[in-house]
């Protein structure tokens, strides 16, 4: 971390100032955060995401927070003595895997955010997509990749068939931040586990939000050589996709990445969760971390 105790006030309030152009501009937008990878386990990264989503919020921006839990989900799942299955990014969920991901996402770690923006001084409020009927959800037909005639049975896996943001917007004019853990509801009121950079795309494309922005465990989107490509257009997307540039978790992030992008939601980015206060580099200074995403 950079120790900036020896800034002069003087400096200080020149950086401050700085930032004045900015949120003017955000003032009163929306801002949807997918909260993952690094900046979710590492403790002073947490601190510092805390930090600059109340401060988002004390300056009239409105951050909504979408997070994920991978490892977490992981490491509740190897104490029951199962492995996780991946195919094309997504977890394959039975019934047993169905109840640790929301026992895991909505009991654990949704609480642990929702804590740690409150004790920054934010007032988070948990949700998972069931309260205020938020995502209705049905189970995903994973189409193969390489075959089109295969569909994979994904389990609870579930794909949106809508969103209602109407609970975001009644806390966000409440003064609350809202924090939600990807979960679906079905017809019959079965539970979804929905990947969080999906949700995350969905609901930026919802409620119009000026941006999206993806906090992931790599510096952005690489290219075969592993450099960081810093935008991307929609058919560089596709090039990366068909020589299977892009992989894993990559997968579900870029597609929804771009499915936001191309409805209207103005900045898509992701970005480097492991540099400290990314939130407010991105949001409050010229500087970007990590990969755009264009609409054409
Ligand atoms: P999260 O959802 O928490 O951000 P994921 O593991 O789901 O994390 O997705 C990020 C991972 O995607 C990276 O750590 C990397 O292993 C993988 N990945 C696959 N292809 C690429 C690529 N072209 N560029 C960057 N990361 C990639
Ligand atoms: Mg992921």
């Amino acid at each position: 971390m950079t120790d900036v105790t020896n800034i002069s006030p003087r400096d200080k309030a020149e950086i401050l100032a700085q930032a004045l152009p900015y949120i003017r501009k955000f003032h009163g937008k929306t801002m949807v955060i997918k909260y993952g990878g690094n900046a979710m386990t590492d403790p002073a990264l947490q601190a510092d995401f805390a930090e600059d989503v109340v401060l988002l919020k004390l300056v009239g921006i409105n951050p909504v927070v979408v997070h994920g839990g991978g490892p977490q989900i992981e490491t509740a799942l190897k104490r029951l003595g199962k492995k996780g299955e991946f195919i094309q990014g997504m977890r394959v969920t039975d019934a047993e895997t169905m109840e640790v991901v929301e026992w895991v996402l909505a009991g654990e770690v949704q609480q642990d955010i929702v804590g740690l923006i409150n004790q920054a001084g934010g007032k988070a409020v948990g949700l998972t997509g069931r309260d205020g009927g938020m995502i209705r959800a049905q189970k995903l037909q994973m189409v193969d990749s390489s075959d089109p005639g295969k569909v994979h049975d994904m389990g609870q896996v579930g794909d949106i068939v809508s969103i209602d943001p109407s609970v975001v917007k009644a806390l966000q004019d409440d003064a609350f931040i809202p924090v939600i853990s990807p979960i679906g509801f079905g017809e019959n009121n079965e539970s979804y586990n929905i990947n969080a950079d999906v949700v995350a795309a969905k609901l930026a494309t919802v409620l119009q939000a000026e941006k999206l922005m993806m906090l992931t465990n790599i510096s952005g989107v690489l290219d075969k050589a592993g450099n960081l490509l810093t935008d991307l257009s929609a058919r560089q997307i596709d090039e990366l996709f068909a020589d299977g540039t892009i992989s894993g978790g990559m997968l579900p992030k870029i597609s929804g990445a771009l499915d936001a992008a191309k409805s209207g939601v103005n900045a898509v980015h992701i970005v480097d969760g492991r540099v400290p206060h990314v939130l407010l580099l991105e949001i409050l200074t010229d500087q970007a971390f990590g990969t755009m995403i264009r609409s054409h």
